[in-house]
C-alpha cells in the first residue's frame, strides 16, 4: 500500500532524475509572448503540444476553446472526473510569457533556453508561469500515480494564454463555460514567495486600476521666452494635480480611494510577515507610505497611487519651450473595500475642486482585489498539509501585494483561492535573467504532491464543512 510519503518521494524523484528538467526546456522554448499586440501560433502550439498530452495521459478529457476577443489567447478546460458525487477542484495557470527582451539577458543566457547557473534556471516563464504550471502538474502526476490512479475527488485545470495581455476574453470564456468549471475550491500556482525560504500561501490579491491624466493646453509648443509667464505650462499644471493625489510621502490624499480600516485577523496573518531583505531586494524607504502601518500592512493591507511615467517636452532632450501638452500614467493598487469602479469619477470631482477641470482622466485599465476570509477552514487545512510536506508552515497573505485575474474565481465562480507560489522575489519576471530556483522548484513538487494527496484523503479537507457558501468570500 502506498502513502503520502510515496507521493512525495515520486514527486522528488521526478524532479531529481531530470524528467522535470526536460519538461520545462521544451515548454521554455515556446516562443509564447502574448503582451506584442499579436497573437502567435505558439500559443495554440503550447496547449495541443506540451499539455495536452500529459493531461490526457493522467485522465483529462481536454479542450482548446478560442478567445471570444479577437487576437486574443486561446484557453484550454481539461477535466478529470472520477465520480459525479465527488467534490471538484479548479486549477489555473498561464503558458503564455511578456516579451523575451532577447538582447538584454546576461552573456550566455536568453529567453527561450532553459540554461542553469547554480541553483537558478534561467528561461522566460521559468518563474511566470511555466515553472510554476509544470511543478503544479508533476505533484499531480505524482499523488496520482501513488494512490494508484485515483484522486478521490475531481479535477478541471483552466489554462489561459493572455494573462500577460490582461487576461483578454478569460471573464467571457469563465461565463460561457460555467458548468464545466463548477467547482468546490481553487488551488493555483502563480507569483512569488515572500521570502525563498519559507513557503507562502495567499489567498487572493490587490486590484489595480491604470489611469492616466492628462492636460492638453494647445496643439503645440511655445517659446519659453516670448511667451512664458502668459501662456500657462501644462507640465507645472499637470505636476501639481499629480500632487494632489498623494503627498510627499506617497500617502494617498484622495479620502474615497483610501482602504477601509485593516480586519484584525489581517493584522495578526501580516504580524509576522517581513518584507524584502534578500541579497537582491531593494532596501526600503523608512517615513514612504502610510503612517503608523508595517511594511506589510502598507503593501498587502493598503493601497497606493503611483506614478508609473510623467511625460512633457522631450526629456531626453529639453528646449526652450513651454509644452503643448503633459501627461502622467498613474496607477491604484488597492486592497478590497475599495470603490475602484467608480475612481474616474472620485479622481475628476477631486481634481475639479482643486481647480483642475482642464485636466482629463482616463482609466485605461483594471482589475478587483479579492481576499478570502482568513478564517475559512481551507486556510488552516492548507497550512497543515504543507507544514507536513516541507517542514513548516508557510507565510499567510490574505492576498497578494500584485494582482492577478482571482476575481473570475473568487468572484464570478463563487471558489474559496489557495494560491501556492514557487517563486521569489528576486526571479527578475517580467525582466531579463527570469530564472526559477531549483530548490524551490524541488520543494513545489513536493508541496503539491502533499496537497493533492490530503485532498483526495477521505474526510479530511473541508469540502463538506458547510462553511464555503460564496457568501463567506469577500470579493469585489
Ligand atoms: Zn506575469
Amino acid at each position: 500500500m502506498t502513502t503520502r510519503t510515496d507521493a512525495l518521494a515520486a514527486a522528488a524523484a521526478y524532479f531529481d532524475d531530470g524528467a522535470f528538467f526536460a519538461d520545462l526546456q521544451r515548454r521554455i522554448a515556446f516562443r509564447t509572448e502574448s503582451d506584442t499586440g499579436a497573437a502567435t501560433p505558439a500559443l495554440e502550439a503550447y496547449l495541443r503540444d506540451e499539455l495536452i498530452p500529459p493531461l490526457e495521459a493522467l485522465g483529462f478529457a481536454c479542450e482548446v476553446i478560442a478567445n471570444p476577443v479577437v487576437g486574443g489567447g486561446p484557453f484550454l478546460i481539461a477535466r478529470r472526473i472520477e465520480g459525479a458525487t465527488l467534490p471538484t477542484l479548479l486549477s489555473y495557470g498561464h503558458g503564455d510569457v511578456v516579451s523575451g527582451q532577447d538582447p538584454h539577458w546576461a552573456e550566455g543566457l536568453g529567453p527561450w533556453l532553459l540554461t542553469v547557473r547554480g541553483d537558478r534556471w534561467y528561461g522566460r516563464g521559468t518563474a511566470d508561469n511555466k515553472g510554476q504550471h509544470s511543478i503544479n502538474l508533476g505533484g499531480l502526476a505524482a499523488a496520482l500515480r501513488a494512490r494508484g490512479g485515483r484522486l478521490g475527488f475531481n479535477l478541471t485545470w483552466l489554462i489561459e494564454m493572455g494573462e500577460e495581455a490582461a487576461s483578454p476574453g478569460l471573464q467571457a470564456v469563465c461565463e460561457q463555460q460555467r458548468d464545466k468549471l463548477r467547482a468546490d475550491l481553487l488551488i493555483a500556482c502563480d507569483g512569488p514567495r515572500v521570502n525563498a525560504g519559507r513557503p507562502t500561501l495567499f489567498l487572493g490579491s490587490r486590484g489595480a486600476v491604470n489611469f492616466s491624466l492628462r492636460l492638453r493646453a494647445r496643439p503645440r509648443g511655445y517659446h519659453s521666452g516670448n511667451w512664458g509667464g502668459v501662456l500657462a505650462n501644462p507640465a507645472t499644471v499637470l505636476s501639481h494635480a499629480v500632487a494632489s493625489l498623494a503627498d510627499p510621502k506617497g500617502r494617498i490624499l484622495v479620502d474615497a480611494l483610501r482602504p477601509p480600516p485593516i480586519p484584525q485577523a489581517v493584522r495578526s496573518a501580516l504580524a509576522d510577515i517581513a518584507i524584502g531583505g534578500d541579497a537582491e531586494d531593494p532596501a526600503l524607504d523608512a517615513g514612504w507610505g502610510e503612517p503608523g502601518l508595517s511594511p506589510a500592512e502598507r503593501l498587502m493591507a493598503w493601497n497606493t497611487i503611483e506614478v508609473l511615467a510623467l511625460g512633457a517636452g522631450s526629456a531626453e532632450r529639453p528646449v526652450n519651450a513651454i509644452p503643448g501638452a503633459a501627461v502622467a500614467h498613474c496607477q491604484l493598487r488597492f486592497v478590497v473595500g475599495t470603490p475602484w469602479q467608480d475612481l474616474a469619477q472620485i479622481v475628476r470631482a477631486h481634481l475639479d475642486a482643486r481647480g483642475f477641470g482642464q485636466v482629463e482622466v482616463e482609466v485605461t485599465l483594471a482589475g478587483a482585489a479579492t481576499r478570502l476570509d482568513v478564517e475559512n477552514p481551507w486556510v488552516e487545512w492548507a497550512q497543515r498539509s504543507i507544514a507536513g510536506s516541507c517542514g513548516q508552515r508557510a507565510d499567510l497573505l490574505p492576498n497578494l501585494a500584485g494582482s492577478l485575474p482571482n476575481d473570475v474565481f473568487a468572484g464570478l465562480l463563487g471558489l474559496p483561492t489557495l494560491w501556492v507560489p514557487h517563486s521569489y522575489p528576486a526571479c527578475a519576471q517580467h525582466a531579463p535573467n527570469e530564472h526559477l530556483l531549483a530548490p524551490l522548484a524541488r520543494e513545489g513538487l513536493q508541496i503539491m504532491a502533499g496537497l493533492y494527496w490530503d485532498l483526495g484523503e477521505p474526510g479530511r479537507a473541508p469540502w463538506q464543512a458547510g462553511a464555503l457558501a460564496p457568501a463567506s468570500l469577500a470579493s469585489h
